[in-house]
């Protein structure tokens, strides 16, 4: 027997109508790439958004089509988060970081239609352009007159008058909740980059998921900025979670830096912000030394990559923010985990409830997760055996766009190549990448162990822990890290401040210090490239 329940798809211009009648005149904050601050309300943004979808309607684009991104975390990009995917084209969210080259494959092997682009990253469709044939339209998010005159793309013209001049009324159309909704490519630190391939369902699902009380946890009181690029797995989600929950968004645009960042959290009393670890490393860092801090501010999550406990100390003790760690990726829209305590731990003491805080976090609600041994044997959950982290669940992919790569997973599970424990209370801890893991005289040693202890010495910017060949060992790790501005420190100092810490086998063989430490396009380590540039490395005595 069926229930007798209405049967309303899962549909992501549901997520801009409700915003625009439950909270029309919840504000939306713009740092636009002219400059200057732009603001206005959900009633805007859902007018706007209809006027996309007539706009796109007079492209003969059929139902499924791609359109493509090229921009920073704005107004206009968060209109055709709603304009592209409601009116039943997939919107493909394109990471402008990556090489050129890439950026064309990644736009032909979409079969992008039409390519959205901010005026910063003209030199970049101009490279490009020539090789990707199938793009049929190209629109500079910027107004008339900013239009450069002689730009050599073809048929160029500018957002405004493209849309702005449309009819404002648009009836959203019905369709399968499961029809995909929007694309974003992995980051491919080997081999082509692969899609994931989100649909109206996952996307409305992950963002009731994301927005729980122990997630992340968003209310029509916060006023969120998200720091995490709309380019890089929507944001994770915030866009549409600010618009189910109501809160006020705040977008940074291309001011990613330190200062920046700081006076639009200050300027708009923001209360949640979301990022890399890096970023929050550039933020503070320009914060301690003029001793400034933050009037409103109160939670911050930090994912991507793992985030040292220093940096979770120091938004705690030094300026009363709660770091929420939380970890996901590309496959999983991205959330997977979020480090809320539980009530038993609120009698820990702060030794304690760090200790809890530092783990990547528990499931949330509609991601199963488990891990394996090599031949695919469940692990127990005590905290401490290490294994392949394996999820399933509605917002996690069953295959790559095209079938990229085959069938990505092993009995219903996707392998997330992460390796991690899982203790009693369902906190999971990443140890590391699978390929980074240091295997050392049978033994493993965690990358990002070795890396957290280094930056919590206080000369350290920051580090990075890779394994190097050693004849005996099988591998050895070594730190590479950069000094704080004007900080010194010695070999010998360092790898003192490790005495104790850890077990002594666990302990680099040697630290090297280097003036930067090279980022990929979402802000991780590039360990493949560190590798590769130590190939004739000799450890110390060998
Ligand atoms: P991406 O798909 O580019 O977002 O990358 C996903 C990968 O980033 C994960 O599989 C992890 O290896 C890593 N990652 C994400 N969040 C964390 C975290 N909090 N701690 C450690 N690694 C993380």
């Amino acid at each position: 027997m069926l229930g007798l329940m209405q049967d309303q798809p899962l549909l992501i211009s549901s997520l801009i109508e409700f915003a625009e009648r439950h909270h029309g005149g919840g504000q939306i904050v713009s740092r636009r790439v002219e400059g200057d601050v732009h603001r206005y309300t959900y009633v805007d943004a859902a007018r706007r958004a209809r006027q996309v979808a007539n706009a796109l309607a007079s492209l003969d684009l059929g139902f499924g089509d791609r359109v493509a991104t090229l921009a920073w975390n704005g107004y206009r990009h968060f209109e055709l988060y709603f304009g592209v995917s409601g009116s039943g084209r997939v919107l493909h969210t394109i990471n402008p970081r990556l090489h050129p080259d890439q950026i064309a494959w990644i736009v032909n092997h979409a079969e992008d239609r039409v390519l959205c682009f901010d005026l910063s990253f003209l030199p970049l469709v101009q490279a490009i352009h020539g090789q990707c044939p199938g793009l049929k339209h190209y629109i500079a998010l910027c107004a008339a007159e900013q239009l450069p005159a002689d730009s050599g793309v073809p048929g160029l013209c500018s957002y405004e008058a493209w849309m702005g001049a449309r009819d404002d009324r648009y009836v959203w159309p019905r369709f399968d909740e499961n029809t995909a909704s929007s694309l974003c490519y992995t980051s491919g630190t080997t081999g082509n980059p692969k899609g994931a391939l989100y649909s109206h369902r996952s996307t409305l699902l992950h963002a009731y998921g994301a927005a729980l009380p122990d997630a992340m946890g968003l209310s029509a009181r916060d006023a969120v900025l998200p720091v995490v690029p709309m380019f890089h797995v929507n944001a994770w989600g915030i866009p549409y979670a600010a618009c189910l929950t109501g809160a006020k968004l705040v977008f940074p645009g291309p001011a990613l830096d330190g200062r920046s960042v700081f006076e639009l959290l200050e300027a708009e009393q923001v209360t949640y912000a979301a990022g890399v670890p890096t970023v929050w490393q550039m933020l503070l860092a320009h914060m301690k030394p003029a001793g400034l801090r933050f009037s409103s501010l109160k939670r911050t999550v930090i994912g991507g990559s793992a985030c040292p406990p220093a940096m979770i100390q120091a938004f705690r003790d030094d300026y009363g923010v709660e770091v929420l760690h939380a970890w996901g990726m590309t496959e999983m829209s991205p959330l997977g985990t979020v480090c809320t305590l539980k009530n038993k731990h609120q009698a820990l003491d702060d030794a304690g409830q760090m200790q809890v805080r530092l783990k990547q976090g528990r499931a949330i609600f509609g991601v199963d997760m488990k891990i394996v041994d090599d031949d695919g044997g469940e692990l127990p959950w005590d905290g401490q055996t290490f294994g392949n982290l394996l999820v399933r669940g509605p917002w996690v992919i069953r295959e790559y766009f095209k079938g990229e790569g085959g069938d990505p997973l092993q009995d219903g599970w996707f392998p997330t190549g992460d390796v991690a424990t899982i203790d009693a209370e369902g906190y999971m801890q990443i140890t590391d990448r699978s390929k980074d893991v240091i295997k050392s005289g049978g033994e493993w040693i965690s990358s990002i162990d070795v890396e957290n202890l280094a930056v919590a010495h206080p000369a350290v910017a920051m580090a990075a822990c890779i394994g190097v060949p050693h004849p005996k060992w099988d591998e050895r790790p070594i730190v590479m890290v950069t000094l704080k501005p004007g900080a010194t420190l010695t070999r010998e100092e360092l790898l003192a401040f490790y005495q104790g810490k850890i077990a002594k086998w666990q302990i680099p063989d040697d630290v090297l210090f280097v003036d930067t430490i090279p980022l990929g396009a979402t802000g991780k380590i590039l360990k493949t490239l560190l590798r590769n540039n130590l190939k004739n490395y000799r450890l110390p005595g060998l």
